[in-house]
């Protein structure tokens, strides 16, 4: 078990900057998931934490011990990746041992573990057989169990899931996420999948093109977030921005103006000083909508389409020509395409955005 302290990482590919000072610090037995978009500079950082990338610029130390420079092998931290990467002639049982035997361990001590491993990771009835005779999940499990195995103080998962098909995924998840509470280890896991993200870790790193954009427990940013990246990321459907008016500023609160659903008065309560005429973004997530009676304003418009999942509906309304807002319906009432529905909207659910982005408290 370990901690780790990530300062002002740099990472530049020919003098190409793709991470641009990374202040991070990882407590000891914590599961942090890196997420955000395709590109973002996940898997560049989880590398140069592994040392199998150098790291440019900055400090990366494990239990205070500065590992900047340190090759792979000497920093106790085992890695798992999505390709499984596993000995294609070996057995489960060699590709279990292997690390065991290189670092010259006694052969008793290795049989023992690997059983031990195989225990863990119900892989026992496999042992004998050959990667190629084994599923995508299974060869998973091998992958894992091979990082289990050393002993490693630390573990870092590249989408270790993202070849799996979705019901194995979800098993995988649990089964990760138990191994994370009997083992107790500092894991970091990289996903691009926000769900994945949101179910695993105790705190997630949001980041966007090499910069991180919030970190905090998953619940945190759902309700808190400090931007519209954060806010638009996590969620499934997506959040929905409006643009608004300030028409009116007294101390604490707003007045807000939608003009594209026609609302002339949404009062909001806000710490932060807006002025009358400015322009900023209001999000309500699709859950959030609720019926007109009794909430602070309400619009009519089209339905366009729904979506019945069984255990909640979403509808797509159409707005202002070409704009759809999401909104979910747990309670299905019958609508044709077309019809004209009307919802309400509530203040305290809503989340507002300056223009830059930055979030509005
Ligand atoms: P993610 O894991 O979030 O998808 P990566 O860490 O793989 O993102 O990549 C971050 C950025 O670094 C991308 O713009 C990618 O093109 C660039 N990059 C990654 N590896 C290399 C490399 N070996 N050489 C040059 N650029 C790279």
């Amino acid at each position: 078990m370990a901690n780790l302290q990530l300062k002002a990482i740099k990472k530049s590919y020919d003098n190409v900057n793709v991470i641009h000072g990374i202040d991070l610090e990882i407590k000891d037995g914590e599961f942090v998931v890196f997420v955000g978009p395709s590109g973002c500079g996940k898997s560049t950082l989880l590398r140069m934490i592994a040392g199998l990338e150098e790291i440019t610029q900055g400090h990366l130390l494990v239990d205070g011990v500065d590992m900047t420079h340190q090759p792979a092998t000497e920093r106790g931290i085992a890695m798992v990746f999505q390709s499984y990467a596993l000995y294609p002639n070996m057995t489960v049982r060699g590709n279990l041992s292997y690390p065991l035997e290189v670092s010259k361990r006694p052969k008793a001590e290795i049989k023992q573990r690997v059983e031990l491993t195989a225990q863990k990771l119900h892989l026992n009835e496999l042992l004998d057989r050959m990667p190629r005779a084994l599923s995508g999940g299974q060869r998973q499990r091998v992958a894992i169990g091979r990082a289990i195995i050393r002993e490693p103080r630390i573990f870092l998962f590249d989408e270790p899931l993202s070849n799996l098909d979705a019901e194995l995924r979800l098993e995988m998840r649990i089964e990760i996420a138990k191994l994370h509470e009997s083992l107790g280890n500092t894991m970091i896991y990289v996903t691009h999948d926000q769900l994945e993200a949101m179910t695993l870790a105790d705190r997630m790193v949001v980041l966007r093109q090499g910069v991180i954009e919030q970190v905090g427990a998953p619940l945190a940013l759902y309700h808190n977030p400090d931007n519209m990246f954060v806010a638009g990321f996590i969620g499934s459907p997506r959040i929905n921005f409006m643009a608004a008016d300030v028409v009116a500023t007294t101390v604490g609160q707003v007045q807000l103006r939608i003009e594209e659903l026609a609302i002339d008065s949404l009062i909001m309560t806000v710490q932060q000083r807006l002025n009358e005429g400015e322009k900023v973004w209001l999000g309500v997530r699709p859950e959030h909508f609720v019926s007109a009676d009794g909430a602070d304003c309400h619009f009519s418009s089209t339905l366009t389409f729904a979506e019945h999942l069984g255990h909640t509906n979403y509808l797509y309304v159409d707005y202002d020509q070409e704009k759809t807002l999401v909104i979910e319906q747990r309670e299905l009432e019958k609508h044709t395409n077309g019809d004209s529905v009307t919802f309400g909207i509530n203040a305290q659910q809503s989340l507002l955005f300056a223009q830059s982005g930055e979030r509005i408290r």
